[in-house]
């Protein structure tokens, strides 16, 4: 077996110097248990013969990586729209940057470790209840090819921590490229500190944009790619039902990966308005906001990174807005690619995207099941006229959805995309048959909470492969019984 002092390290975030972070101790967590270790993510990181149990004392905080810091980043950001001159990480601790077996970097932290100069007065602390979301939840958004960071373990401990209650105390490993956010940027340029944006950028393009390395302009060639991984990303999330819930720049990743889950939340029946996050009052973050709201952060991202785009005025006027523009350009091209494909559709054409907005609104007035209905869209059949199985037992206007069908299956017909049986196995690999719903992780929490894991197990197993029928799991691809529709969700975590 491999000692974690054998696992080779790659400390270039540290290497940046006291401006960037902070190090700092994890405070201990008594009596932690393993509740999961994600052994497909260990053997990614060259892990995988590191004892589990070698490990749980790093993971839980109770010992340091071998040669390696822990240490806390400084950040700010626009907090539902409103600036927050100093963030940081309150409660996460970068705790080792691995070199990986294919050569590439990770970093790993801890969430829940302890307080930092960074907690602003709270406990630096998650609880069992948050970490078993977050963890399940970054793993079935990797599973569906969502852009995420990881987690490799969930340690839980009897340490009480209060909430609106006593909750257990809990830890996740996440991992990442880097851990890198808007607010990173967002920090220097705010306190004029204009020399340390470069170094931020390089060490963000050397960690996930290796063919950028050394470009006289990489800095605007890295931003034009972060503008147009974000857009991608919530395009991605559209066409998944997925609501992140707190969209601060603090939260948005400069890799373009899903960060930071709280409030989160796959919408069980499709509303155009539905906001996941208790705490959001306005439903600024509501899923029909997420696209522009993704715009605007990125407006953020360029502002603090003026001046890396240029010498002159014009110049760098220029470069941002042409990179500004990217967002919709590569938003709309992306996500109508996302809604044909999860239509079946081969070609898009003139009249596919009203196609589209008749399907939403139809679910909006059913109150239909997001998830549900696009994966009975797959058994439509185009050699008959009569009533689309499944999906019709979804929508509530039947006039208007058989209408709707008719016209759908003119539309394939019209692409000569008739098929079935192939459309349906390249509509059920985009359309999922499992995502985690509220009430799933509400299920697997509770049951943690008694000492029983084996839920978490369980729904890790399930989401892992979110696209395959998997029949002894029926259950749980059925929208959440009427008494659990409205599990509320905040940012207390
Ligand atoms: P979030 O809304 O979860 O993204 O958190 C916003 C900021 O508050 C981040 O800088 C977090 O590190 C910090 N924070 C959130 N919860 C805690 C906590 N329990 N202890 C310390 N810092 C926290
Ligand atoms: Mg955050
Ligand atoms: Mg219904």
């Amino acid at each position: 077996a491999q000692h974690p002092a054998d696992v080779p390290l790659a400390p270039r975030y540290a290497a940046l110097g006291g401006a960037y972070h902070v190090t700092v101790a994890p405070t201990p967590l008594p009596s932690p248990t393993l509740v999961h270790f994600n052994a497909g993510l260990a053997d990614e990181l060259g892990l995988s013969a590191t004892q589990a149990s070698d490990l749980t004392d790093i993971l839980s905080g109770n010992a340091s990586w071998p040669n390696y810091a822990p240490l806390a980043s400084v950040y700010a950001g626009h907090q539902f729209g409103n600036w927050n001159p100093q963030l940081g990480d309150g409660r996460a601790l970068m705790i080792a940057e691995i070199r990986r077996p294919d050569g590439t970097r990770a970093e790993l932290q801890l969430k829940g470790a302890g307080p930092t100069p960074f907690s602003r007065g709270a406990d630096g602390r998650a609880v069992l209840r948050s970490s078993i979301r977050e963890y399940l939840c970054s793993e079935a958004m990797h599973a569906l090819g969502v852009p995420t960071t990881r987690c490799l373990s969930l340690v839980t401990s009897p340490q009480p921590v209060f909430r609106e209650t006593v909750e257990p105390a809990a830890i996740v490993c996440r991992v990442a490229p880097s851990f890198v956010r808007f607010g990173h940027f967002e920090w220097f340029y705010s306190r004029g500190q204009h020399d340390a944006l470069a170094p931020l950028a390089d060490h963000v393009i050397e960690t996930h944009f290796p063919h950028l390395v050394g470009l006289p302009d990489r800095h605007a060639a890295w931003l034009g790619e972060v503008i147009e991984r974000t857009a991608r990303l919530i395009a991605h999330w559209q066409t998944v039902g997925f609501c992140h819930g707190v969209m601060n720049t603090d939260n948005f990743s400069a890799l373009g990966l899903t960060l930071d889950y709280g409030p989160f939340g796959f919408m069980d029946a499709f509303r155009q308005h539905h906001v996941c996050n208790q705490s959001d009052f306005e439903g600024r973050y509501a899923y029909g906001a997420q696209p522009e709201i993704g715009q605007w952060n990125c407006s953020r991202l360029l502002q603090a990174t003026l001046p890396l785009l240029g010498e002159t005025e014009e110049e760098v006027g220029a470069r941002a807005t042409e990179l500004y523009g990217r967002y919709s350009e590569t938003f709309s091209v992306t996500v109508m690619r996302r809604w044909a494909d999860k239509l079946g559709l081969r070609e898009i054409r003139p009249g596919d995207a009203d196609l589209v907005i008749r399907l939403l609104t139809l679910m909006q007035r059913g109150k239909s099941d997001f998830t549900r209905s696009f994966r009975h869209l797959a058994r439509v059949q185009t050699d008959t006229d009569g009533p689309a199985i499944g999906v019709r037992e979804e929508m509530a206007d039947l006039a208007a959805f058989d209408a709707w069908v008719a016209d759908y299956r003119s539309r394939l017909r019209a692409e000569g995309n008739t098929n079935d049986a192939e459309r349906a196995e390249r509509m059920n690999r985009v359309n999922p048959k499992y995502i985690l719903r509220n009430h799933l992780a509400q299920m697997a929490i509770e049951r943690a909470e008694e000492g029983d894991f084996s839920e978490v197990e369980r729904l890790m197993t399930v989401l892992a492969r979110p696209f395959d029928a998997q029949p002894e799991f029926e259950g749980y691809a059925a929208e959440p019984p009427p008494d659990q529709r409205r599990i509320e969700v905040s940012c207390s975590s």
